[in-house]
């Protein structure tokens, strides 16, 4: 009989995961995702509340999931997290924010909110997970929530884009640095998900017009639409990817 290849494993059993972001929108799935396919995962979000009740609805489904708050721009502390949970098989960094204006009248204190937790945060949550990896020997998978506004312009979206892009640049750098250890550095980028940060957007019927004219299979996106996605990155389903942004954005960017 011709010896058949397998289809590595989509499964994360006796793997840990951090998530940031995790008490909402992408986030939160997120962590639902990856703990239904059974990594143990720390949930990190700045609320303490809003994130014991995701913790619970997880493991009401029998998901191991352990709530921390934190604010991932206290870098001190994201990185002693880090330390003394790690080291993490799996990071998914979803924290993050919008400040939307036109570019010609962007306030400075905006710039700086949405850069240290899009950008600065992200950077040193992937420094502190593969500092752990390499120094326990081990592969892992880093996964940055960034956007198709990554790859793309959009209208009043200056800051957010720069921040996006930003995330790309660092993706492949550290793909690049970090491949010899084992350690998979990829973003995965949604379009337009129905989620907390994004109700305003959706609330401006001009807006959600023109996100839907864009969005090549005439839907938004809810937040189901990035589990499969998540658990395909983080697993080794994905074996050989990294460097790259796995789009999920209804054919956005397609053109
Ligand atoms: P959300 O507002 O529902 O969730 C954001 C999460 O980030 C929350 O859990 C919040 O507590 C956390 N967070 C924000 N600042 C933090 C901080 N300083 N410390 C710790 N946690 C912090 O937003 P979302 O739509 O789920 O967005 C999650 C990620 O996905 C963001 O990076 C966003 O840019 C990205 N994204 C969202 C969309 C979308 O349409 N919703 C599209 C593309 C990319």
């Amino acid at each position: 009989m011709t010896p058949l290849p397998r289809t590595p494993s989509f499964r994360l059993d006796a793997k840990t995961a951090l998530v940031t972001g995790a008490s909402s929108g992408i986030g939160l799935a997120c962590a639902a995702a990856l703990a239904e396919a059974g990594a143990q995962v720390t949930m990190l979000a700045r609320g303490a509340g809003r994130l014991e009740s995701a913790a619970a609805a997880i493991r009401a489904t029998g998901g191991h999931v352990t709530p921390q708050a934190l604010d991932v721009t206290d870098i001190t502390a994201l990185r002693a997290l880090i330390a003394a949970r790690g080291p993490f098989d799996v990071l998914v960094n979803a924290a993050g924010l919008a400040r939307h204006s036109p570019a010609l009248e962007t306030r400075e204190e905006d710039f700086d909110a949405v850069a240290s937790v899009n950008i600065k945060a992200a950077y040193f949550a992937a420094q502190a997970v593969a500092q752990g990896l390499i120094a326990a020997g081990k592969p892992g998978s880093l996964i940055q929530i960034s956007s198709q506004m990554g790859h793309v312009g959009g209208v009043d979206r200056a800051v957010y884009c720069a921040s996006k892009h930003a995330l790309e640049g660092m993706t492949k750098a550290m793909a690049m640095e970090w491949g010899s250890h084992g350690i998979r550095v990829n973003t995965l980028c949604p379009t337009f998900i129905l989620t907390p940060l994004t109700q305003s957007t959706f609330d401006n019927a001009e807006r959600r017009a023109w996100i839907e004219s864009k969005i090549k299979l005439g839907r938004v996106g809810e937040v189901e639409d990035i589990m499969g996605a998540v658990v395909y990155l983080a697993s080794d389903a994905s074996a050989l990817v990294t460097g790259t942004a796995l789009k999920v954005d209804g054919g956005w960017t397609a053109g």
